[in-house]
């Protein structure tokens, strides 16, 4: 899809699971009143903690019926599970914060070179586990995104995204503000 006036910013954040990349974009939409967060369609579950509107839930076939209409504007498998952006409206003016995986990230790279694209990162991957572990995931599953993380910390070094370190959240929020701003400048 294309957008008739100026394009909106794009903003991705992407990282390995637990990194704080939800707790990061709630602040960011909430500090930053020209951006909006983008949520995304998944197949997966909701986690019993989770807040009903952190993804639109839905079936597999509805998901890809809508993939079919065009409704997705990059969407990914994650460990068996299918997550997508829908097709933002075309007269958004505001910036777009997106919160995917590195794939969607080069999806969105590749269509709109323009995107900012943030790459947040855990301090250690002892933290990573822990992190994981404490919001409810399996041991198994917490390896899964573990090494997930792995090849997708490399993939965004390749596609040239921004990182920084989320060791500290306040200071973390400032940093990816400052990039945004930055963006904004050019
Ligand atoms: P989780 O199951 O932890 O909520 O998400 C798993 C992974 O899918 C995370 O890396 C998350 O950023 C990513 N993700 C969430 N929504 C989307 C989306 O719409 N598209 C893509 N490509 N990845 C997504």
């Amino acid at each position: 899809m294309t957008f008739t006036n100026r394009e909106p910013l794009l903003v991705v954040l992407s990282g390995p699971g637990g990194v704080g990349k939800g707790v990061l974009a709630e602040k960011l939409v909430t500090q930053d009143k020209d951006l909006e967060l983008s949520r995304s369609w998944t197949t997966r579950l909701r986690r019993s903690d989770e807040d009903p509107q952190a993804y639109k839930f839905v079936s597999r076939d509805d998901f890809l019926h809508h993939q079919d209409l065009g409704g997705f504007i990059e969407w990914n498998e994650f460990l068996g599970e299918l997550y997508g952006t829908p097709a933002p409206d075309p007269s958004v003016s505001h910036g777009i914060l997106l919160e995917i995986d590195v794939a969607g990230g080069k999806q969105i790279k590749e269509n709109y070179s323009d995107a900012l694209l943030i790459f947040v990162d855990a301090p250690s991957v002892k933290e990573q586990r822990r992190r994981l572990i404490e919001r409810g995931d399996s041991e198994e599953r917490a390896e899964e995104r573990i090494i997930e993380g792995e090849r997708e910390r490399t993939e965004a070094e390749v596609l040239g995204y921004l990182k920084v370190i989320n060791d500290d959240l306040d200071e973390t929020v400032k940093i990816i503000q400052e990039f945004i701003d930055d963006k904004r400048l050019i």
